[in-house]
């Protein structure tokens, strides 16, 4: 029995995409690093810094305005990213929180494995 190919690429370029995002929450890592140094020189724990919006699309140069405290919640989660609004993509993630300037989508089980 062979598997049916489009349901195949369907699935290929969702886990692609899905690894997409993961490359911008290692982008976005690092910009905490150096965040919370100047959090930590500063005293001011209430900065928001632009990280990265992680959402599937390579191309995207939009900005995500958190809190290095904000961020760190987001990425210990496995599977959560932070995007702007109307980056989710539905097919691959599901919205778990929106808030005025982004959401928190949470990858769909099964995408991320072998990452
Ligand atoms: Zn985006």
């Amino acid at each position: 029995m062979t598997k049916d190919p489009s349901i195949d690429s369907l699935f290929r370029s969702a886990k692609k995409r899905a690894l997409n995002e993961v490359g911008f929450q290692k982008t976005n890592d690092i910009l905490s690093d150096t965040a919370k140094e100047l959090v930590a020189g500063s005293g001011e724990k209430l900065i928001a810094f632009a990280f990265t919006c992680e959402c599937s699309d390579l191309l995207c140069v939009a900005d995500v305005h958190l809190t290095v405290q904000e961020f760190e919640r987001i990425s210990k989660r496995k599977g959560w990213f932070c995007v702007i609004a109307d980056h989710q993509q539905v097919d691959i993630e599901k919205v778990v929180e929106k808030h005025d300037t982004h959401l928190i989508v949470e990858k769909l089980p099964g995408l991320l494995s072998g990452s």
